[in-house]
């Protein structure tokens, strides 16, 4: 049985491309970059070539490019190192205010709320509509004296919905060009656009961007940070002073090579890769919503090409995802990193989805193998998998 593996916002396979060009750094160029010989040298020049295309793609100066390990290490040290570098500045004085939205990846939410613990900060969770998407103006409406940080995600995982990054960067630069003693810095979390979207930083007005490596076919265990020059921020790890005093440790040769591979290959195919995969989301959610009692979940237009969520009267995503994983098709419910748990999703409460309708979630997420015919096998074995679910279950 073929597999149809419809859970790429989860995470990708790597790319046989990726691979390739990050192979030789484990075996053969597996030097320290910190050493001066010809095998540091080699390892050194390798990650400023990957530091030097991501900095193109992102429109951004080499410099501005710190690799971590994931996303989530991004955000915290962006996060943390911009309130750190800040807290002097505010002692004695009213706590620095963060706004962030409730529909962010827990990456976020739980740093915020681990600085909220600390009491550090005091966090603005901003309410989003019933698409998902976060009121421009109701950020204008909470910025307070003491705001330093907006983070907004640039695309939900869950629903797929489309942040107006690019508006809330104007607003935030038009406050900070305003009479103010605080400049408020601006973060993103691009993991689930970076591959469709324009992630230019000056285009988007962000101070900080954010993203992991295996959601763009490039290994799990290696992301990226862009730190805007300027942009006061506290090292979150101490030691070799590695990534310009930002990130100690050795660096991960291979992994940051792979990244560099993973971002060219983006921008070689991105445009076609966005339409032809936007295309078969169109068909899937066209086919999906032909069974009853199935609702499409996030933003009609405004959402990213690769995710089709909804939500099935009746049945439990969990049996969903298991029966479909029987048939060989690879699908979630609710994100990767709540559906250990059988809490409902935050962001399908946030968008007003009842908890007993919540259960019913179901995420495919469309990838750049994806194909036409698979798409076909999916909707008809979904419409079987529901009935048999339902024909068990008492209320149907
Ligand atoms: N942000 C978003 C939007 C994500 O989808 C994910 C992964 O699911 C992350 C952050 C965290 O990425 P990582 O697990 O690589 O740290």
């Amino acid at each position: 049985m073929k597999t149809v593996y419809l859970d790429n916002a989860a995470t990708t396979a790597v790319d046989p491309e990726v691979l390739a060009a990050m192979r030789p750094y484990f075996t053969e160029k597996y030097g320290n970059p910190s050493e001066f010989h010809i095998l540091g040298r080699e390892a050194r020049i390798a990650i400023e070539n990957a530091r030097n295309k991501t900095a193109l793609f992102l429109g951004a100066q080499p410099e501005e490019i710190v690799f971590t390990g994931s996303a989530t290490e991004s955000i915290n040290l962006s996060h943390k190192g911009l309130i750190e570098s800040l807290l002097e500045d505010f002692r004695g004085k009213k706590r620095p205010h963060i706004i962030t939205s409730s529909i962010e990846h827990k990456a976020v939410l739980e740093t915020c709320r681990h600085l909220e613990r600390r009491g550090e900060v005091f966090v603005t969770y901003l309410p989003v509509d019933n698409f998902g998407r976060v009121d421009v103006n109701k950020i204008k409406e909470v910025i307070k004296p003491e705001t330093v940080l907006v983070s907004v995600m640039y695309a939900n995982n869950e629903v797929g919905t489309i942040e107006p990054i690019q508006k809330i960067g104007f607003i935030i630069k038009k406050i900070n060009n305003s009479m103010r003693n605080n400049r408020i810095y601006f973060h993103t979390d691009a993991t689930q656009a970076l591959q469709y979207f324009n992630c230019n930083v000056d285009l988007l007005g962000v101070d900080f961007l954010s993203f992991t490596g295996h959601k763009i076919y490039a290994p799990k265990g290696i992301g990226a940070l862009f730190v805007r020059r300027g942009t006061p921020i506290v090292r979150q790890l101490d030691g070799g002073e590695q990534e310009s005093g930002l990130r100690s440790s050795t660096e991960n040769v291979p992994y940051i090579v792979g990244l560099g591979k993973a971002i060219e290959i983006i921008k070689r195919s991105k445009t076609f890769n966005s339409e032809k995969i936007a295309k078969f989301r169109d068909k899937l959610i066209k086919g999906i919503l032909t069974i009853p009692g199935v609702r499409l979940t996030g933003h009609p237009t405004e959402r990213v090409p690769h995710i089709a969520s909804f939500v099935v009267d009746g049945v439990e995503g969990e049996s969903m995802v298991l029966l479909l994983s029987d048939l060989g098709i690879i699908a979630s419910s609710g994100s990767a990193c709540t559906s250990a748990k059988l809490t409902p999703s935050h962001v399908l409460t946030a968008i007003g989805v009842s908890p007993e309708v919540s259960h019913g979630s179901l995420r495919f997420s469309l990838g750049k193998d994806t194909k036409d015919q698979e798409i076909d096998y999916v909707i008809k074995k979904l419409l079987e998998v529901v009935g048999r679910l339902r024909r068990m279950a008492p209320k149907f």
